[in-house]
Order: structure tokens, then sequence, then C-alpha cells
């Protein structure tokens, strides 16, 4: 059985990043992290014997985690003036990429106040990132989920749009045809109208490479937390390119009829997923084939 784990899965530097932060800071001292600090379920149990403590916004505002950690998604303002107000030690792990987009989205809505304008933000509405993102515009964006939502935007005036750094690029680029003409259709020529890229490298890359290394194997097995939106995003791509893709949390959610009569596995997963997972779903399969 040749067993093939996807070099270009796992974590994203973001993620790495806020992790590499979190065990810095916890072996100096307790912390807490508003927050899972990863859409994975395994590692924030490996991060919590190491002892991180996941706190809700409520939690925090109790004020008894004295140092609390944001994770690479970031927060809006108010987190801030919360930790401020109540003297909590914030350690910042946001991601860069999120963090530039949030400072991107503050000067546009600042423009936009002044041209009578509107800042519209595709997204997923509850995320983390994107209440960030909103508490930019102190709530004031427009947040579109689908093509459905474009109703809320009025057409006549400017618009600056922005996706949520993780969603897919094809849908954006549908979003933003349909606002584009629905302006058109109103104003002419004269519309104001501005779509940046916002969508990370770091997850736009891996949808044309899932879908080269779901064709390569015979079986895909994707690894990934049953919360993280990146996750369910990556396994359609295998799942479109190989009916034979089948989606994981750990080792015990494998299946031993998905591996007869087959001789090449190939594992993958999110940005979310540690390499330590992928290994240990791997060393699973090995067993399981080895009993067929
Ligand atoms: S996916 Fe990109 S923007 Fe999001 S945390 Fe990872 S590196 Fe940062």
């Amino acid at each position: 059985m040749q067993i093939t784990i996807d070099n270009k899965s796992g974590f994203c530097f973001g993620v790495v990043n806020a992790i590499r932060i979190s065990e810095e800071e916890l072996a100096k001292d307790q912390m807490a992290s508003l927050g899972d600090i990863v859409h994975n379920s395994k590692e924030v149990e490996r991060l919590s014997n190491l002892g991180l403590q996941v706190i809700s916004h409520e939690d925090m505002s109790n004020g008894l985690h004295k140092k609390v950690l944001i994770r690479a998604h970031g927060e809006p303002p108010s987190t801030y003036l919360t930790a401020a107000q109540l003297g909590i030690e914030l350690i910042d792990a946001t991601c860069p990429i999120v963090l530039k987009l949030q400072e991107r989205i503050r000067k546009s809505y600042q423009e936009m106040q002044a041209v009578n304008g509107q800042v519209v933000i595709y997204g997923k509405e509850g995320h983390a990132e994107v209440i960030g993102l909103l508490g930019q515009t102190d709530g004031n964006a427009i947040l579109i989920t689908g093509p459905d939502d474009i109703e809320k935007i009025d057409f006549s005036r400017p618009v600056r749009l922005y996706s949520q750094t993780t969603k897919d690029p094809n849908k954006y680029n549908t979003i933003s045809d349909l606002i584009q003409e629905r302006m058109h259709q109103m104003n002419g020529e004269a519309i104001d109208f501005k779509k940046y890229k916002t969508i990370c490298g770091q997850m736009s890359g891996r949808a044309p490479r899932l879908e080269e290394f779901s064709k390569e194997h015979e079986v895909v097995v994707f690894v990934g937390g049953t919360k993280s939106s990146n996750a369910a995003a990556l396994y359609a791509v295998c799942k479109v390119n190989n009916p034979k893709s089948y989606f994981v949390s750990d080792a015990e959610g494998l299946k031993d009829e998905w591996f007869q009569g087959i001789n090449d596995v190939g594992i993958s997963g999110a940005t979310s997923t540690p390499t330590w997972l992928m290994e240990e779903v791997a060393e699973a399969i090995k067993s399981i084939t080895k009993e067929n």
C-alpha cells in the first residue's frame, strides 16, 4: 500500500505563528485563548494539555483571566477596548494578513463615509474573522454571504468590496460580477466600484493543487475539523475530483471498506489540520490494510 501525505497541506503560516506564540507564552505563564486557536479539536486538546484554556467573550468580560490570546482570525476593536478597561494583557496572534485586511477596511470605511459609499464584505456570518472585519466599520459594512444578499446594497452609491480571507475565489468573482452588473444597469459608465483581492494565497493556492492531488490517488482521505469552513471547502474540491474521497476528523473515523482492493491512498488536510494528525491517520491506514 502506497500512502502519501500531501506536502502542501496542513497549517497555514498564520496558524503556525499563533501556535508558536501560544507555546512560548504558556512556557512562561498561564494563558487563556479567546475562542479555539484553530478549528481542530485534536490540536485544541494538545494545547489544552499544555495549559491553554479556551474562553468566550463573556468569560473575558468577567475579568478573571489576566492574560488572553487573540488567535489568527483577529478581533474587532471592541475586544481591545474591553481588555484595556479590565486590565487584561492581550497576546495578539492575529495573522499579519488579517491585520492588514482590517487596516484596509478601516481606511476604506473612512473614505466611503466622505462620499456616501458602502463597504461590502463577502464572508460567513458569525465567523470570527468576519466579526473582526465588520468591527473595523463599527458594524456598518454590508455583509454578503451569497448572491441573494446583494440586494442589501444601494447600487446607486459607491462600493468597495472585500472578501474574508478564506472564501472561494470563484464565488467571490461571481458576487463581484453580479454587483458590477447591477451598478452598471443603474449608473452606466459612471459606477464607482472597486473590488480588492483579499483571499489569502495560502488558501487560494491550495484548491488547484488539491485538484491534482485528488486525481493522482485511488482514494483520498481528507483530515479536518468539523467546525472548519476551510476544511469543508477543500474537502469539496477532493470529492469533485475523486469520488472516492472521505472526510475524517481523526483516525477513529476511518472505515475498513474504503481501502479494500486499493493500493494507493493520498492524505490531505485543511489549513487547520496538524501534520501530526495526518501522520496518525497514515499509521492507522497502514494497520487497517495490513489486517485486510
Ligand atoms: S489562511 Fe491566510 S489569512 Fe488566514 S490565518 Fe492562514 S495565513 Fe492568515
